[in-house]
């Protein structure tokens, strides 16, 4: 397995089967398996970064990118009025795969604070 290969990347490179429904040259979107709201899909950049933490000034257009493209997705999805995205930073936030992603779910109500 190369250095990089995280279970997002598999999905990028059609190793592991996923429902894509959004892609360019730099980020790719797909449903979530386990979907917490009606729409509830990943953003993912195809370079691996680990975390937002470790990404730097060199990614700033990649992130950009991401920030551009969510709402794009979510209007995509019939979802252009009220969305929320999450970044799980960290395993004490939450993030269980280490490979930066964007939530984006929609479709229900979300309370504030989240849980
Ligand atoms: P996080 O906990 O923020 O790192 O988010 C990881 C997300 O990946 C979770 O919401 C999982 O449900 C989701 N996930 C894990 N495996 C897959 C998969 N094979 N296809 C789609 N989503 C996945």
């Amino acid at each position: 397995m190369a250095e990089q290969d995280t279970l997002f990347t598999k999905i990028i490179n059609r190793e592991i089967a996923a429902d894509i429904i959004y892609e360019d040259d730099i980020c790719i979107a797909f449903r979530d398996i386990a979907p917490q709201a009606p729409l509830h899909v990943l953003l993912v950049p195809k370079q691996v970064i680990t975390k937002l933490s470790e990404s730097s000034q060199q990614q700033q257009a990649l992130l950009g990118h991401l920030m551009l493209t969510a709402p794009k997705i979510a209007a995509q999805e019939g979802h252009a009025k009220a969305f929320r995205l999450v970044i799980n930073n960290g395993a004490e936030a939450g993030q269980s795969v280490f490979h930066l992603h964007i939530h984006i779910i929609a479709g229900r109500d979300f309370s504030w604070p989240p849980g």
